[in-house]
């Protein structure tokens, strides 16, 4: 074991790590404790013969070459643009809010041009602390209070189950809003789903003969048996360190599959729901894959304190908690031994080509410590 690379977990943080160690010429055992490889992103064929995200809905979005180019390697990628729905006062509308969005909700009919006026007169009419000191400053901030409980503050309490103004102003970095009638979801340059599904692509990028997968295995089971030249660790930051600093919280999600006897279900991929009903969103898979059946899978997400540790959960307290926990991490890495990389490891709020991103850079360093 000592001249191997262990790495600890096979989504593809892991995996983006394994494949650039092998094909530096070192021998990498993967460990991964689900009985898959994939991670949060994996997919498989119900039933019905309709692909499907085990975890939720997954879309690739990039505006890096570099991250674009990586996956390319290994798999080809289906023209895909995401759009949502936001299911308010009984009728879907798009989201994230756009000069469409703006006239429906208010009735009005303004042009492209006078999107920014319109939402400052909606800000100036609110009240927020300024600079923004949590989640409902920066929205209000940004397009007033009438759109904010329309749109985030109930999908916000559903989602994280605490007040929006208990959670940390860096949640709200996420949302997008447009002055045109640009209705994609992402506006990154790259976009698009892997043709034959994430689970696939996660595969390829581990099929290497100096990779070798160990599946259905905790780390923590082996951990004091082992010695190997380098561990990548991306399971969760606290539990490494047995949580000496206290548990981060995860938010996790019941997911709900549902078969219906029709084409379509809904108009688009993903319809959120942030007023209505228990779940969050529905999602309807066949948009993104092409897929053409009579019937139909659909994803409902209920919110959940219990499950699969799914989304950091950005409060004060959970990020005081990280600090300490990435100064050990820090230590650890000076050594050599260790690299923590991914969403778990680094409890940041990743998608999947950050993910990606940060495994290259982190492993690529290591690699030249090595060397220089
Ligand atoms: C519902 C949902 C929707 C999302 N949608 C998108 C999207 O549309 N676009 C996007 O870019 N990103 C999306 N993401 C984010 C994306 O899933 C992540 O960025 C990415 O999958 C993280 O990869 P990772 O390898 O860091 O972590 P993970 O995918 O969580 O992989 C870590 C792996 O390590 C394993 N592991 C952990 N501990 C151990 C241990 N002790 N021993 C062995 N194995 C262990 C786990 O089982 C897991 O397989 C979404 C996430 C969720 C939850």
């Amino acid at each position: 074991m000592q001249d191997h690379v262990l790495v600890v977990g096979a989504g593809l943080a892991g995996a983006t790590a394994a494949r650039i160690l092998a094909e530096s010429n070192l021998r990498v055992i993967v460990v991964e404790r689900r009985k898959h490889v994939g991670g949060n992103c994996y997919d498989y064929t119900d039933e019905n013969g309709i692909t499907v995200h085990l975890y939720g809905p997954h879309i690739f979005h990039t505006n890096s070459r570099e991250v674009w180019n990586f996956v390319n390697r290994f798999c080809e990628f289906r023209y895909y643009q995401h759009r949502v729905l936001s299911f308010v006062e009984g009728r879907f509308v798009p989201f994230p809010i756009n000069r469409d969005t703006i006239c429906e909700v208010f009735g009005v009919n303004i042009g492209v041009e006078e999107v920014e006026d319109f939402l400052k007169d909606e800000v100036r009419r609110s009240n927020f602390n300024d600079p923004p000191k949590n989640f409902r400053d920066v929205v209000v901030s940004q397009v007033g209070e009438r759109l904010y409980e329309l749109f985030f503050k109930n999908y916000t309490i559903k989602q994280w189950n605490r007040d929006p103004e208990e959670l940390s102003p860096d949640v709200a970095k996420r949302i997008p809003v447009r002055y045109g009638r640009d209705d994609r979801y992402f506006s990154d340059r790259y976009q698009g789903i892997p043709a034959r599904g994430y689970t696939h692509l996660v595969e390829r990028i581990l099929d290497h003969p100096k990779i070798s997968i160990v599946t259905n295995m905790d780390y923590f089971e082996l951990r004091d048996h082992v010695k190997p030249k380098l561990t990548v660790y991306t399971g969760e930051l606290d539990r490494f360190f047995d949580c000496v600093y206290g548990k981060l919280e995860y938010r996790s999600l019941r997911l709900v599959f549902k078969t219906y006897d029709m084409e379509y279900y809904q108009p688009v991929a993903v319809v959120n729901y942030p007023n209505d009903y228990d779940w969050t969103r529905i999602t309807e898979f066949k948009h993104m894959t092409g897929e053409r059946s009579s019937r139909t899978t659909v994803l409902f997400e209920y919110p959940s304190a219990e499950g699969e540790p799914f989304y950091v959960v950005l409060t004060r307290d959970n990020i005081e908690r990280r600090e300490k926990y990435m100064e050990e991490v820090k230590k650890l890495e000076k050594s050599g031994e260790y690299i923590f990389v991914g969403r778990l490891a680094e409890y940041l709020y990743y998608n999947m080509d950050q993910v990606i991103e940060a495994s290259i850079r982190k492993v690529g360093e290591w690699l030249k410590n090595r060397t220089g």
